[in-house]
């Protein structure tokens, strides 16, 4: 990967955006029979300090797994009551990996490739043309005589509408000083700390006796101050571990609005010359906020299809099923007819962990969704299933 030269150029793909999802697709392309056609990609950060964290599961080996900073075998969900249970996940993994170490990875990587061009601008403008696709930026304008993948434009997720589902959350990487943390289980959800019906939980990813990620989560549509979600981390370690602020140091702080609504636009084609991809391009799970696995499997598809001379297919995985259960969960989680929590605990009180992860990778088949929705709460459901029928039209 070269820097780019402040002129205007054309190239066969432009990226407007290099994070996640523009990397990990340049990185699948740089393996693929397009290795050595020109690509600019423009993003005004350098990617250099650790600014995500990102987990995700799996039942076999995937390609990122090496960077992993650790991986787990055993998950625990605590209920709203104290009701805990330890997660059948086998052969699942649970796998955690630091921005950092990833963007470092890929840029290894993408080095040995003079075609591939990084600038470090912004994207202003993004122009169909008849003979390609104009880029204009802060450091000049560019052509794409093939495609341009958007990461930047905006997904359809207000952070004020009452009616769009988000997950935020804020998270710290702590130190503690003395040894306290059991580093070989996670915990996926604690709702020990939900108060009233909104969806709030603490996940605690421990990477060693004396580390561990606390992230305060909502799956809801109110966003609150940073303040909040520290107030509440530290009154969790005190709670659950007694230590006070005097005992750990604060390592780094993340935080994050992922969209959790469905946009129907997101489905695209790959004959158009400009492609929307990573959360701009709805590869975020709705009803889960992962994203990171998910955008792997889609970009490894879309890199075969650009392989092809003529390909017209739809990118996104699209069972209509599977979505109808994802608009179900959110208008649930909106309304709040229900605690968030209950739903949570009864979904992992009544089925395996691994059937679980299995339904959320939307890897179940109908008659297993079948039996999963039959152990949520009925009413809060069938209330759901009522307003979305009935705002159809
Ligand atoms: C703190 C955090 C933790 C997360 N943890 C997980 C997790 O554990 N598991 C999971 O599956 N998902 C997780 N996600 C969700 C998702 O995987 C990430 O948001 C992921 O980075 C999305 O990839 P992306 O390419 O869409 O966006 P990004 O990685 O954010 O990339 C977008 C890029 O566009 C650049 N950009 C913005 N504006 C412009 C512009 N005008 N011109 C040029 N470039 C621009 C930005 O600098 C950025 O590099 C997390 C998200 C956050 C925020």
């Amino acid at each position: 990967m070269s820097v780019a030269p402040l002129s205007s150029k054309s190239y066969r793909y432009i990226f407007a955006g290099g994070g996640m999802s523009a990397l990990s697709l340049v990185y699948y392309l740089s393996q693929s029979s397009r290795a050595q056609e020109p690509m600019l990609i423009i993003d005004p950060s350098l990617k250099l300090v650790n600014d995500k964290t990102w987990c995700y599961w799996s039942d076999k080996s995937e390609e990122f797994d090496g960077i992993a900073q650790k991986s787990w075998k055993n998950l625990w969900f605590h209920g709203p009551k104290g009701n805990s249970i330890a997660l059948d996940i086998a052969p699942f993994e649970y796998h955690k990996i630091r921005s950092i170490d990833w963007y470092q990875f890929i840029k290894k990587r993408l080095s040995q490739f003079p075609n591939i061009e990084f600038l470090e601008a912004e994207v202003t403008e993004i122009i169909p043309e008849k003979k390609g696709t104009r880029v204009c930026c802060t450091q000049g304008e560019f052509i794409a005589t093939d495609k341009v993948f958007d990461s930047i434009s905006p997904y359809p997720c207000e952070i004020n509408n009452p009616n769009h589902l988000k997950q935020h959350f804020l998270g710290w990487e702590i130190e503690c000083h003395f040894p306290i943390f059991k580093p070989e289980a996670i915990n996926l959800f604690d709702f020990r700390v939900a108060q009233g019906t909104e969806c709030e939980f603490m996940y605690v990813l421990p990477t060693s006796k004396k580390n561990a990620l606390f992230e305060y989560t909502f799956f809801s549509s109110q966003v609150r101050e940073a303040s909040f979600y520290q107030d509440k981390i530290k009154s969790y370690i005190q709670a659950y571990y007694n230590l006070s602020e005097e005992d750990f140091q604060i390592k780094e702080e993340e935080k994050g609005i992922i969209p959790m609504c469905l946009d129907t636009r997101a489905s695209q084609k790959v004959a158009e010359p400009i492609i929307r991809i990573g959360t701009s391009g709805g590869f975020v799970k709705a009803s889960t906020g992962y994203s990171f696995l998910r955008t792997q499997r889609i970009n490894q598809a879309l890199v075969k299809e650009l392989e092809k001379a003529n390909s017209s297919r739809l990118v996104l995985p699209n069972n209509p099923f599977k979505t109808w259960l994802d608009k179900i969960f959110i208008q649930v989680l909106l309304e709040q007819s229900v605690a968030g929590s209950e739903v949570f605990e009864a979904l992992f009180q009544k089925n395996k962990g691994s059937k679980m992860l299995r339904f959320l990778d939307e890897k179940t088949s109908f008659w297993e969704d079948i039996s999963l929705m039959a152990t949520v709460p009925t009413l809060p459901f069938i209330r759901a299933v009522y307003h979305l029928i009935s705002h159809s039209k």
